[in-house]
């Protein structure tokens, strides 16, 4: 079920197997963290061990990037596909409404979880939200922050700080927090409020979006510049021979 791309064991799932995954820990009340690296953060991964102990250790690792996909392929070891980490919250949360259940909304600047649980009440009727919190505070503010969480008794958290924060925040907490499903999911509260527009579909369907993205966010243009590195390092591993699983 998980497949190695360079250190990274992702799970080779559809996005309807990814959000049953993390239902079934809802139900359960089982703990399931959700990562959704791209060529980005693999590339972090290769040279922060701590990162990647925190990603291969969550319960669910996601393909969150087309970067990730063609490196998958060219090592041999294809993925199903890629499962964006926006598309996923959009379905989990629809998946938590359709059962009445509860989410928490932590990460972004002031006002847009706000906005983005607006949108996300308005898309999903029956879903209830738990609680918010924007992702600016002080070191000093966390334990406020995680038993604000923790009481809230919310089925799942979206953690959206960017990553490596997100996962490091997540790990750093997760046995406080007892909460079934917590999800690291960068600047999809961005994009569910309606304050970042995704790509159009166009994009997304020709595998473009990190194009559009650089079109549009061209600050991003050197953090960007790590998934043609991530692909290449892919070449490389596979023409070393490097681990199958
Ligand atoms: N963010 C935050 N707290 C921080 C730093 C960032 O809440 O200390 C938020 C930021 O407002 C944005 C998201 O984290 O909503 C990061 O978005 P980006 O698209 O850069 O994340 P990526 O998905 O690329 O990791």
């Amino acid at each position: 079920m998980r497949k190695n791309i360079m250190g990274v064991y992702f799970h080779n799932v559809d996005m309807t197997q990814a959000v049953d995954i993390a239902m079934t820990a809802v139900r359960d009340k089982t703990t399931c963290r959700v990562v959704t690296p791209n060529a980005e953060i693999g590339m972090l991964c290769k040279r922060d061990d701590t990162l990647r102990r925190v990603v291969n250790e969550s319960g669910l690792v996601l393909p969150d990037g087309i970067g990730v996909v063609y490196a998958a392929k060219i090592l041999g070891t294809p993925l199903k596909g890629k499962v964006a980490g926006v598309e996923f919250a959009d379905h989990l949360a629809a998946a938590l409404a359709a059962e009445g259940r509860s989410l928490y909304l932590f990460g972004g600047k002031p006002g847009v979880a706000e906005e983005a649980a607006a949108k996300l009440l308005e898309k999903h009727p029956g879903l209830r939200i738990a609680g918010i919190r924007d992702g600016y505070f002080k070191q000093e503010e966390e334990p406020a922050i995680v038993s604000a969480i923790r009481d809230s008794g919310a089925d799942a958290l979206f953690v959206c700080l960017g990553a490596p924060k997100q996962e490091l925040w997540m790990d750093k907490w997760q046995s406080e927090l007892r909460i079934p499903v917590t999800a690291g999911l960068g600047g999809s509260l961005d994009v569910i409020s309606g304050q970042v527009k995704r790509a159009p579909d166009i994009f997304i369907k020709l595998g473009l979006e990190w194009f559009y993205r650089l079109l549009t966010q061209p600050k991003r243009f050197f953090r960007m510049l790590r998934l043609p590195v991530y692909l290449l390092d892919a070449v490389i591993y596979k023409l070393k021979g490097g681990d199958r699983t």
